[in-house]
């Protein structure tokens, strides 16, 4: 049997938050000084992190600014990367058309924040695909393909050959498996700090 990302039960991330105070706005700050660095600030994401790069020199209010400024646009550039729930159904549609000649017809198909072992789930009987909120920010292929994934068990239950077969025409399916593999295996790496900084 292939073995599986998305129903394989991987570990959830070390520092995994409760779903609910999950959120971008509740990422923990960690602002690093730089004496090479200039004038140039940066921001980016680190597991549950954001890391906030900044010149040696800043004062500290300039530092708090900054990272006013980075968090804002970072929040700003991962919401316009999320697709809302009707957004996701919309897709689902177009993708069952697409790959599975409208086959799967899903009733309902959501974003939970519950899901941290599994991409994704349905309930054939229901109708209902929910994907982990967690893919949120991923690149479209990767979502996609956990939506089309979850689409064709809507007509397959297993992971048989003839589940595969449903997906062979999807062309990034082993780039997606690829991605979450990645970071299945990044979550299990230990955190090296000064790795990053410069
Ligand atoms: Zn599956």
């Amino acid at each position: 049997m292939p073995v599986d990302p998305l129903h394989s039960a991987a570990r959830p991330p070390r520092s995994a938050p409760s779903p609910h105070s999950r959120g971008p706005e509740n990422h923990a700050v960690e602002v690093r000084r730089s004496a090479r660095r200039r004038r140039t600030v940066s921001a980016y994401r680190e597991g549950d992190r954001t890391v906030v790069l900044i010149p040696a020199r800043m004062s500290d209010a300039e530092e708090q600014r900054w990272v006013t400024v980075m968090l804002d646009k970072l929040a700003a550039q991962e919401s316009r990367r999320m697709l809302g729930d009707a957004e996701l159904a919309e897709r689902a549609g177009r993708l069952s058309e697409q790959y599975l000649d409208g086959r799967a017809r899903p009733d309902s198909v959501r974003w939970v924040t519950n899901q941290n072992t599994r991409w994704g789930s349905c309930t054939p009987a229901e109708g209902s695909i929910r994907l982990s909120h967690r893919l949120q920010g991923m690149p479209e292929y990767v979502v996609d393909y956990v939506l089309l994934h979850e689409l064709a068990h809507l007509l397959v239950p297993g992971h048989g050959p003839a589940f595969w077969r449903l997906l062979e025409a999807y062309p990034r399916t082993e780039r997606a498996r690829g991605y979450l593999e990645g970071v299945v295996a990044a979550e299990r790496l230990p955190h090296l700090p000064a790795a990053r900084s410069e």
